[in-house]
């Protein structure tokens, strides 16, 4: 892998949450970063704002991860305007409803399965077509994917299943190419995709039944994707991380 030490990123979903925190970290370590949200134009000019006041670069590009054109615009306005990126964060993922699988809509399993699973193998294609180099392409797991999320998320939980799979074997495909392939798998952490499912009071309830007695924040997992992204993490592939305080 040859890169240069600020080498351009991509990140998907990164105007909140644990992409906005990742596109944070990296743009302070100095990588330029391209990044792409769904539907809140305020959340990711604010983040740009803030990024650009500590001396960073970060671009927003409004695009939904799981439409295959919205994420060749992605990655094509990265190249256009830092060059091809050596690190990627597929990042954007939703949970659906939370529901028992008899409750569970067709219309909201294919949508889960369309953001979390295709858009996850479109952004690595992407990645693929985009790198002539390689690079380090860093998945979104959860620990929920061998947790199984039974009575809530089973649905979410199996989307984050085909994301490990996807890390295991995409490491294999394409190593030879340049690239390491992992994935970071979160337990319980501070950000409003809980609240949104209508689930806010999780992150309270849900810390005690957590080894480590709390739950996980933002930057915790940025600071991991960060670290794998870099040459630190050089000899590192085909890997899933845990980031979840033991849970
Ligand atoms: P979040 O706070 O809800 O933020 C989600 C981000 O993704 C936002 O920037 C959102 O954009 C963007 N997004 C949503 N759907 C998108 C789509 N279809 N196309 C492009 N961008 C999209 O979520 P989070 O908690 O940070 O979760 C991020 C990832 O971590 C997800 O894959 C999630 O499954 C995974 N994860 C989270 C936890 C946790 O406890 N939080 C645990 C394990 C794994 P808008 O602002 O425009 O909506």
């Amino acid at each position: 892998m040859s890169r240069s030490e600020a080498f351009p990123v991509v990140v998907t979903g990164g105007s909140r949450g644990i992409g906005a925190a990742t596109v944070a970290l990296l743009a302070a370590r100095g990588h330029p970063v391209v990044f792409s949200y769904a539907s809140n134009d305020a959340a990711a000019q604010a983040l740009c704002d803030r990024v650009a006041e500590e001396g960073g670069q970060a671009v927003a590009c409004k695009g939904d991860a799981a439409d295959e054109g919205a994420v060749a615009a992605l990655f094509a306005a990265c190249v256009d305007r830092f060059g091809p990126p050596g690190g990627v964060f597929a990042n954007a993922g939703i949970t659906g409803p939370a529901c028992g699988l008899d409750d569970l809509s067709a219309e909201d399993l294919r949508r889960v399965l369309d953001v979390n699973v295709a858009g996850s193998f479109l952004t690595a294609q992407a990645a693929l077509r985009s790198m002539p180099d390689g690079g380090a392409i860093v998945l979104m797991s959860s620990r929920a994917g061998r947790l199984g999320g039974a009575g809530e998320w089973l649905h979410y939980a199996a989307s984050k299943g085909a994301i490990d799979t996807l890390c295991v074997g995409l490491a294999q495909e394409a190593g030879p190419k340049g690239f390491r392939v992992n994935a970071v798998a979160p337990g319980l952490i501070e950000t409003e995709i809980h609240a949104a499912a209508g689930r806010g009071d999780r992150l309270k309830t849900a810390g005690s039944s957590v080894p480590m007695g709390r739950t996980g924040t933002a930057e915790e997992v940025a600071r991991t994707v960060a670290w794998l992204m870099s040459d630190d993490a050089s000899y590192i592939s085909g890997t899933i991380v845990d980031i979840s305080g033991g849970r």
